[in-house]
Order: structure tokens, then C-alpha cells, then sequence
């Protein structure tokens, strides 16, 4: 078939039911492009495999992932994503789980905290008990000295939450890990207000943006993807 430039005319060049089939079953894995999910079983199995997160961040896979669930507007992924996630953290070993806040002109940009959509498909009861206090700069685009200072006492527990999560075995939330400085700045709040732990959990590792070095975690299973 002669394909046709203009975006119009190029609709109804399309096989009737290729067309219809993508109406009807819109999501395609990001790994593999197997329908009916975002991100297929067979693609988070073929991840390396690391503690409290779903992979690397260096994999393609989860890498597009991710920038489509915080930059394209599809919280649909973080409902798998999170999904996933929760599989493999122990039920036994937390009490409540609270997602990393956005302030909320992020969240008001994006729609929703990806961190809030992940936590709330664990199994157990889900919080919204720290607050971001203020707009700050993204930790990668510091140096080491603005990084110290760039999130001091930018979180807080807000009272009403306070009572609630006193002597909890706490599951911290967020998509991706860098600098840690996030959750260390999260879990200090949250001790602050009196839990008794923090364990985090993250959709992906980004551990070499602090110049650490290669990453230790990586196995023998490590496959290339795409
Ligand atoms: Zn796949």
C-alpha cells in the first residue's frame, strides 16, 4: 500500500481492523509492545534484580516507563508499576506506606503524585503524611553544597497526620532513586514525628548520577533490553 504523508489521509489507509484493534486494546508493553499492558510480566522479569526496587534505571524499559508515567501525563503505569513493586516487598515488614510528596505546583502541572498512585496499590493502608513545604530544585542539577541545603526543612508531617502514624513501621514511596537525599530528608521528618521505622521502596535505582561508581547490584542475570 502507497503510504500517504498527510495525518488525515493516512487514517484511512490503515487496515479497518489494525485501526479497530488499537481502539479497542490501547496499552502496549514499553519493553516488548505485547498488548494490554504498560509494561509486561515477561519485561519486569527480564530486569535486574534489586533490593526494594523494580530494576536499574539505566534499563530502557524502565526508564521510558517512568518518563511516560511523570512526563506524559499516563498514571495508568504507575498503577502496574506499583503493582509490581508491592510484590516484592514483605507484607510483614511495614505497617502503613506513604508516597514522597510533590509540592503542589508539580502535582498541579502533572494532575497527580506518580508517588501516591504507586503507594496505594500495596496491600496495606496508605497515607498522605508528609507535606513538601516548598518548590525546590531537582537534587541532580545541584552541586554537593546547594544539595545539602536544597531540601532542609522542606518536609514536614502535618499535625492531623501526626497521630496517626506515631510508633509505625513506615514504607517510603518514590519512582526513582538519585542522590537519596530525597528519602533521607523524608525518613528525618517522619522520625521527627515519632515512627518507630522507615524501609523505602522505589520503582527504579539512578545510583550512578552520584558518581559512585558502576553499580554493585548488577548480576550475572543481566540481559540487554532493546
Ligand atoms: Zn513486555
Amino acid at each position: 500500500m502507497k503510504s500517504v504523508s498527510s495525518g488525515g489521509a493516512f487514517m484511512f489507509t490503515l487496515p479497518v481492523f489494525g485501526w479497530l484493534f488499537g481502539i479497542l486494546f490501547p496499552l502496549r508493553c514499553v519493553g516488548c509492545q505485547a498488548y494490554d499492558a504498560w509494561l509486561c510480566s515477561d519485561c519486569v522479569a527480564s530486569l535486574i534484580p534489586c533490593s526494594n526496587a523494580l530494576g536499574t534505571y539505566d534499563q530502557a524499559v524502565l526508564k521510558r516507563a517512568i518518563h511516560l508515567m511523570k512526563y506524559q501525563g499516563q498514571r495508568g503505569i504507575a498503577v502496574e508499576l506499583g503493582r509490581y513493586l508491592a510484590q516484592q516487598i514483605p507484607l510483614d515488614s511495614y505497617d502503613l506506606v506513604v508516597p514522597v510528596p510533590l509540592h503542589w505546583r508539580r502535582r498541579l502541572e502533572r494532575g497527580y503524585n506518580q508517588a501516591a498512585i504507586l503507594a496505594q496499590q500495596f496491600p496495606k493502608p496508605w497515607l498522605p503524611a508528609l507535606h513538601k513545604r516548598r518548590h525546590t530544585a531537582r537534587q541532580a542539577t545541584l552541586n554537593r553544597q546547594d544539595r545539602l541545603h536544597n531540601l532542609d526543612h522542606v518536609f514536614v508531617v502535618p499535625k492531623q497526620y501526626q497521630v496517626l502514624i506515631q510508633g509505625k513501621r513506615i514504607l517510603l514511596i518514590d519512582d526513582v532513586l538519585s542522590t537519596g537525599a530525597t528519602t533521607a530528608a523524608c525518613t528525618a521528618a517522619l522520625h521527627a514525628a515519632g515512627i518507630a521505622s522507615v524501609t523505602v521502596a522505589v520503582i527504579a535505582l539512578n545510583v550512578p548520577s552520584t558518581g559512585i561508581g558502576p553499580v554493585t547490584f548488577r548480576t550475572a542475570t543481566e540481559r540487554s533490553i532493546h
